[in-house]
């Protein structure tokens, strides 16, 4: 799959090739590796393209810009990408994948998987809602809305709420506020929480209107929400293990720190 710009078709075309005279057999209908080209938004669409096959399927990203997060290649080393594919064995590397089940007061039921994280957010007026980890009440939440992050989405969205970054093999789920009321009347913790793997999070809305759930690149908008849970999901992304797999720490500091001068 391809971003629809001129640069990533020609890289599509050049890998196309590439991968046809290795022998490799091409299918988008049930493939065994998907190749994402373009960006980290990119490999989330391709991700949301494939997670009905997410126990059998495993990525490569290839970037055509800075290196990202869920990329492991850059357009320039096609060849490389080739040479490792030719190799591959079916090695793999795997990070946990957020669940969300949102339920509507008339009981209808919708779920969803997201990569990087999921955020609930009331489209008119503050929103209050109640926080519960497990089946305790933790905070009611009044502000603009809440965001649910897995440990690979703790560099995205996560950040910039204020959230700890988390290397991606711990496997927690990490709740963040967006924009709290935090005075004499209303009070949150006030900082972002990780949770292990075995507890829920849930989201519950005072007031029947209208919110917007996004996950990751897509938005869904939903009238009178009983409530979102939040979990970690049972199955995992795998990423083809590369060679040439970009450390995690390096990754973080070539986005948000660069070579400076000390
Ligand atoms: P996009 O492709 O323009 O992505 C936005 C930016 O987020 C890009 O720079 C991308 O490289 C970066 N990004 C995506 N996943 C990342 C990750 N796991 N770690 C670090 N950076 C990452 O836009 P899109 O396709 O709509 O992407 C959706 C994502 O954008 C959402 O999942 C959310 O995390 C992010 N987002 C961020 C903000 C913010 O930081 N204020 C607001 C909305 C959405």
């Amino acid at each position: 799959m391809a971003s629809r710009n001129p640069k990533s078709e020609a890289v599509y075309s050049q890998l196309f090739n590439a991968l046809r005279d290795a022998g490799f057999i091409l299918s988008s209908k049930q493939p065994d590796i998907v190749i994402s080209i373009g960006g980290d938004g990119m490999l989330l669409s391709a991700f949301h393209k494939y997670e009905h096959l997410l126990d059998t399927v495993r990525f490569v990203g290839v970037h055509t810009g800075h290196l990202g997060f869920y990329t492991d290649y850059r357009d320039f080393e096609i060849d490389k990408l080739v040479e490792n594919l030719k190799m591959d064995r079916g090695a793999k590397i795997s990070y946990p994948v957020l669940r969300i089940v949102l339920q509507l007061k008339n009981g209808d039921k919708f779920t969803y998987r997201a990569l990087n994280e999921a955020t609930v957010k009331r489209l008119s007026k503050t929103m209050v809602a109640d926080v519960m980890i497990n089946q305790v009440h933790f905070e009611q939440f009044r502000g603009d809305g809440l965001s649910v992050s897995t440990p690979t989405g703790s560099t995205a969205y996560n950040k910039s709420l204020g959230g700890a970054v988390l290397h991606p093999t711990i496997e927690a789920l990490q709740l963040a506020e967006i924009a709290s009321l935090n005075n004499r009347v209303y009070r949150t913790l006030g900082s972002s929480v990780v949770v292990p793997k075995k507890d829920k999070i849930a989201i519950i809305p005072m007031h029947n209107d209208r919110y917007s759930l996004s996950v990751d690149n897509k938005t869904y908008v939903y009238d009178s929400i009983e409530a979102v849970g939040f979990y970690l999901d049972n199955t995992k992304i795998n990423f083809v293990a590369t060679p040439s797999h970009t450390s995690f720490w390096e990754r973080v500091k070539d986005a948000f720190i660069g070579d400076v001068d000390v």
